[in-house]
């Protein structure tokens, strides 16, 4: 299929529910894209995080192969190789966090920690910070701040408020006995990448343990190297009660999961359960994605180029800029405008970037890139945010 015919039948069929890109794309390779006609783009998206290994990694490709065909499907009743050698590797990660649930998506994995919190401390109320964003289904839903996500979904999931993020106080004052759990994102993705303060997860941490609530770190897009920790709370020096991941997680297959540290109570036979939980086929994936992550050392590129980056993007002069900011290879750089239009300027010159709210390009590009291509993207940046980008 040519671009045309494949962007016909897609605009013929989609639910609708996405805005569509005039652009197809067919192959990956690291952090390069391919569309139909063979034009290679730049990928600083990652799709939202999830390609931190980059694209078409032979060992996920070869462990995928392999376990196809051995077993792909198995319900995680019957335990199996592969997903117990993925429990304890997982779990050895994060000291503290000692049983995991697995799932298929981040916003599964979300639910699943919000029915544990209830069920573990037989509390209601889940509080999250406003600009958060935790997923699209209703129990995550109610977690997410921006209204463009919620409205015309009312009446969502009773007992979820929002406070400041990075503010102390307002965790103070709502947090009380009647808490089941708060949920934070270290560095707020979607929300306009804003990354949390040493002492607003510190605090979070102590005043959930003052109060006998959970402490839940949604690392959905901020885990497996991204900040350039393996997990972005190893920056902070706290242990949650329940983490969430899931994107990067396997290496590009859809797997979701929660690991569960030991204040976390009654999760017994029947509490939850999830069909294509924990498949050998997504276990495998994860394993060998795993494997990568630490030997080819994914978290320290991330801290290395992340920083390289940041530096030379402070230093284009741009009065369009506002602020560069973020962890790792997780940067947003507000712009005073809305950025659509710099999105648009960079795809015209093969880069694929994301933006985070109206104003803020964020940049999660796989965490395999090459000094080269991080080059070739300041380049670009640099003449498309020093120019004014004017609608035509
Ligand atoms: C992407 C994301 C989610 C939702 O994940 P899905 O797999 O799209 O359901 C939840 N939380 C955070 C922080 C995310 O970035």
């Amino acid at each position: 299929m040519n671009t045309k015919e494949i962007l016909e039948i897609e605009n013929q069929h989609t639910s609708g529910v996405y805005a569509k890109q005039a652009l197809t794309i067919v192959r990956g390779q690291g952090a390069s894209l391919f569309d139909a006609d063979g034009v290679e783009y730049l990928d600083c998206s990652s799709g939202h995080g999830v390609a931190n290994l980059g694209h078409a990694h032979p060992k996920v490709a070869e462990a995928l192969y392999k376990q196809a065909n051995t077993l792909i499907t198995l319900f995680e009743s019957f335990p199996n190789d592969q997903r117990a050698m993925l429990m304890e590797k997982i779990t050895s990660l994060v000291p503290g966090l000692d049983r995991v649930f697995f799932c298929n998506s981040g916003t599964e994995a979300v639910e699943a920690s919000f029915k544990f919190a209830r069920i573990s401390t037989g509390r209601k109320n889940i509080i999250a910070a406003m600009r958060a964003f935790h997923g699209r289904t209703f129990g995550s839903l109610s977690a997410t701040f921006n209204k463009k996500y919620r409205e015309g979904f009312e009446p969502l999931l009773p007992g979820v408020s929002h406070v400041a993020y990075n503010n102390i106080e307002a965790l103070e004052k709502t947090v009380n006995e009647e808490t089941a759990a708060v949920i934070l994102e270290v560095v707020q993705g979607e929300g306009g990448v804003y990354p949390a303060s040493q002492e607003y997860i510190q605090a979070a941490r102590r005043i959930c343990d003052e109060r006998g609530a959970l402490l839940i770190i949604d690392e959905i897009q901020t885990g497996f190297g991204r900040t350039g920790r393996l997990f972005a709370i190893q920056h902070f020096g706290v242990t949650p009660d329940l983490l969430t991941c899931a994107k990067s997680l396997a290496g590009g297959v859809p797997m979701g999961a929660v690991l569960i540290g030991r204040h976390v109570q009654n999760l017994t036979p029947g509490v939850h359960g999830s069909t294509f939980g924990g498949n050998p086929l997504s276990c495998a994936a994860a394993n060998a994605a795993l494997d990568i992550i630490l030997s080819e050392d994914l978290p320290r590129q991330a801290e290395v180029k992340g920083a390289y980056l940041m530096d030379r993007l402070k230093r284009i002069q741009s009065p369009n800029i506002r602020e560069v900011r973020g962890l790792g290879l997780m940067i947003g750089i507000e712009m005073k405008q809305k950025v659509a239009l710099y999105l648009k300027a960079l795809q015209e010159r093969h880069i694929i970037a994301l933006n985070a709210g109206m104003t803020v390009i964020r940049l999660l590009p796989p965490l395999v890139i090459t000094y080269e291509q991080l080059d070739h993207l300041v380049d670009v940046l640099s003449k498309v945010l020093i120019a004014e980008q004017k609608d035509e």
